[in-house]
C-alpha cells in the first residue's frame, strides 16, 4: 500500500536488516570486534534469504490484490454501495474501509510469519503474541487513519481542482511530509516505545563537541527502549525543526562504548551537515508531483474506457481502488532510485563520521557490532540491494573505513 514518505527519521542501519546501538554503561576502551563466526554468517544469510522472500512476496501481493480491486472489483462494488449510500465521500469512505479490510486478510498471515514467527526464529523478538498483536494493530489503525485522510483529501483536490490537480497534490503532500516529519517523533513514536531523555554527561558532552559550529539544534537525545520489541540495534536523527532530536536505542545503549556512540552520533550529524532531510522533502515533491500525473493519465483513460467520459468534477468513487494501484506501482518502481540516493547519503555520512571523530577503530567495532546483533547479510544479491536496501551493505561500510577517502 502506498505509503506518505514523510521523513520520520534516519535510522542508522536499514530496518530490514541493520541498525545500530550506543552503549551508555560506563566508557570502555574499544574492543577489537572479532569477525563473524561461519555459523553466525550463515544463520544471518538464511535470515536474509527469509526477509527477501517475504518482502517480495508482499509487493507482489499488494499488486495482485490491488490490481484486482482496481479492474475487477471497484465498479460493480461501487454501483452496490450507490444503493444505500447517496454521498460521494461517504461511498468513498466505505470502499477505503472495503478495500483496506480485504488487503488486510489476504496480507495478514504473511505479515505475522515474518514479523512474528521469523523474528522469534532468530532470536530478535522479544515480544509475545498479544505484544504482536496490539502492535500490528496500532500501525493497522494509524495506516489506516493517514490513507484515508490521504485518498480522501486527494478525490476532493481532484474534484474541486481539475486538471491541475496532480501539482496541487504535491503541494498538499509537501506540507503533509513536513508536518509529520515534526510530529513523527513526538507523538508516534511514544506510542510504540518508551522514551526517555538520556542523562549521560559522559556522553551529552561528547555530543556537545561534535554539534558545535555545525548549526545542528537538537531538542534533546533519548534513550528508546527498542528492546521491548527485539533485539536490533538502531539510532536515528528524527524530526524537524523544534522537535529534532537524536533518539538511541537501548539495545544499542548497552553494547556500544562511548567512543563508538560518537561515531554512530557523527554519522547522525553527517545527515543534517549534508542536509539530507530537506533533500529528501524537495525530491518527495518532485517523485510525488510524478506520480499523481501518472495516476491522473492512467484515471483518464480507465474512466473514459468504462464510463463513455472523462471529467475532473465528476471522478467516480469506483477509481479509488486504481488510483491506490497506480500510486503503489509507481513507488515500487521508484524505489530503486530512492534507495541509490539514499546509500549515496549513508556513505557521505559514514565518511563525514570518520572524518569528524577520527575514530577508525571505533567505527569498525561498531559497525561489526551492528551487522552481529541485526543478524546483517554478509554479502547481499546486488540487485537485492539495487531494489531494497537504502543503506549500503555493512561489508561494503567496513570496507569503506580501510581504504583512503575519496570525494562522494
Ligand atoms: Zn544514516
Amino acid at each position: 500500500m502506498p505509503e506518505p514518505s514523510a521523513s520520520g527519521g534516519q535510522p542508522i542501519a536499514s530496518t530490514a536488516h541493520t541498525g545500530a546501538t550506543i552503549a551508555a554503561g560506563a566508557p570502555k576502551p574499544t574492543a577489537l570486534v572479532p569477525e563473524r563466526t561461519p555459523a553466525e554468517l550463515e544463520q544471518a544469510r538464511r535470515y536474509a534469504r527469509i526477509e527477501l522472500m517475504t518482502t517480495l512476496a508482499d509487493q507482489a501481493l499488494d499488486l495482485v490484490y490491488l490490481g484486482t480491486m482496481a479492474l475487477v472489483v471497484a465498479v460493480p462494488l461501487s454501483r452496490w454501495l450507490g444503493g444505500s449510500i447517496a454521498s460521494d465521500t461517504l461511498r468513498l469512505i466505505a470502499l477505503y474501509a472495503i478495500t483496506l479490510l480485504g488487503h488486510e486478510l489476504v496480507s495478514f498471515p504473511l505479515s505475522f510469519y515474518d514479523g512474528h514467527i521469523v523474528e522469534h526464529r532468530f532470536g530478535f523478538s522479544t515480544l509475545t503474541l498479544v505484544g504482536w498483536l496490539k502492535r500490528h494493530l496500532l500501525s493497522f489503525a494509524l495506516a489506516a487513519g493517514l490513507g484515508l485522510a490521504m485518498f480522501v483529501g486527494l478525490f476532493w483536490i481532484i474534484w474541486l481542482c481539475g486538471a491541475w490537480w496532480w501539482l496541487i497534490a504535491a503541494g498538499a503532500f509537501f506540507v503533509v511530509s513536513v508536518l509529520l516529519s515534526q510530529l513523527v517523533p513526538v507523538l508516534v513514536v511514544p506510542l510504540f516505545y518508551k522514551v526517555d531523555r538520556l542523562e549521560l554527561p559522559a556522553l551529552s558532552e561528547r555530543l556537545a563537541r561534535l554539534t558545535a559550529g555545525t548549526g545542528l539544534s537538537i531538542e534533546g537525545v533519548y534513550r528508546l527502549k527498542l528492546s521491548d520489541e527485539t533485539t536490533k540495534a538502531n539510532a536515528m536523527l528524527a524530526g524537524l525543526g523544534h522537535t529534532r532530536r537524536v533518539l538511541l536505542g537501548d539495545t544499542l545503549l548497552d553494547s556500544f562504548t562511548l567512543d563508538e556512540l560518537e561515531v554512530i552520533f557523527a554519522h547522525e550529524i553527517g545527515h543534517h551537515v549534508h542536509r539530507h532531510i530537506p533533500k529528501m522533502l524537495a525530491t518527495g515533491v518532485l517523485y510525488s508531483a510524478a506520480g499523481f500525473w501518472c495516476c491522473d493519465r492512467l484515471l483518464a483513460w480507465w474512466v473514459t474506457a468504462h464510463y463513455g467520459r472523462f471529467d475532473y468534477a465528476t471522478l467516480p468513487v469506483a477509481a479509488l481502488p486504481l488510483l491506490m494501484f497506480s500510486l503503489t506501482a509507481f513507488f515500487l518502481l521508484l524505489a530503486p532510485l530512492q534507495n541509490a540516493i539514499s546509500r549515496r547519503y549513508e556513505r557521505q555520512c559514514d565518511r563525514y563520521a570518520l572524518a569528524r571523530t577520527g575514530l577508525r577503530e571505533a567505527y569498525l567495532s561498531a559497525f561489526r557490532k551492528l551487522e552481529r546483533l541485526n543478524k546483517g547479510d554478509p554479502d547481499p544479491h546486488p540487485l537485492e540491494v539495487i531494489w531494497l536496501h537504502s543503506h549500503p551493505p555493512i561489508a561494503e561500510r567496513l570496507a569503506m573505513a580501510l581504504e583512503p577517502a575519496t570525494a562522494d
